[in-house]
């Protein structure tokens, strides 16, 4: 663990943060609870009491499920490296994702939990931006078996909106998924799948 500098947005106070650089998520169970309730990034101004969201480059690693995410600082250096490393250890049977927020980390590993294909997700996304109309930053929020329903959120108005789909949209794009093999092949490695990984398949 290191700390990091940062600074508070409200009052610009300056503060040390621990930073986490890899979850493992068979070794520390606990860190995945508190990135999957927002609170790793979150922390709150000692002298104004602003809660701010901190942001650092950190690989969320499960390898009971074989699934690797590196959330980037946006550096493409590090990002190289950390392709390289992960060729190099091989990524048989691991699917590798790069994401760029807290929030896409969070996203991801939801979907991955529950045992979803998040590339069929971000066509669920893409066809629900579809019927809406309207150009909706969707996230994946849950999935309720029992209703078989899948809940996707998007901020309006200053506020987070609900929508449910159907688990038979999931089921038609996943099909969709499995009849276009590039799509894999694509999304193999270390790689972002997000809305514009579909946009080069649906263009
Ligand atoms: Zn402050």
């Amino acid at each position: 663990m290191s700390d990091l500098h940062t600074v508070c947005k409200r009052c610009g106070a300056e503060s040390s943060i621990p930073s986490i650089p890899l979850i493992n998520t068979s070794v520390n169970p606990e860190l995945k609870e508190r990135l999957l309730s927002g609170g790793l990034f979150i922390w709150e101004c000692q002298k104004c009491g602003e809660r701010n969201l901190a942001t650092f480059p950190l690989l969320y690693h499960d390898p009971a499920e074989k699934v690797m995410i590196w959330l980037s600082d946006g550096s493409a250096d590090t990002e190289a490296r950390m392709q390289g490393a992960i060729a190099v250890e091989g990524m048989e049977g691991y699917t590798g994702r790069i994401v760029d927020t807290p929030g896409a980390l969070i996203e991801k590993v939801k979907i991955f939990d529950a045992g979803l294909d998040d590339i069929a997700v971000e066509l669920c996304k893409f066809v629900t931006r579809q019927e809406m109309g309207k150009n909706a930053e969707l996230l994946f929020f849950g999935f309720d078996g029992a209703d078989n329903e899948i809940t996707l959120t998007y901020p309006e108005n200053g506020e987070m909106q609900m929508l449910r789909i159907g688990f038979n949209v999931y089921e038609d794009c996943a099909a969709i998924v499995r009849r276009n093999p590039d799509m894999k092949k694509a999304a193999s490695g270390l790689c972002r799948v997000g809305r514009s990984f579909i946009d080069r398949f649906l263009a």
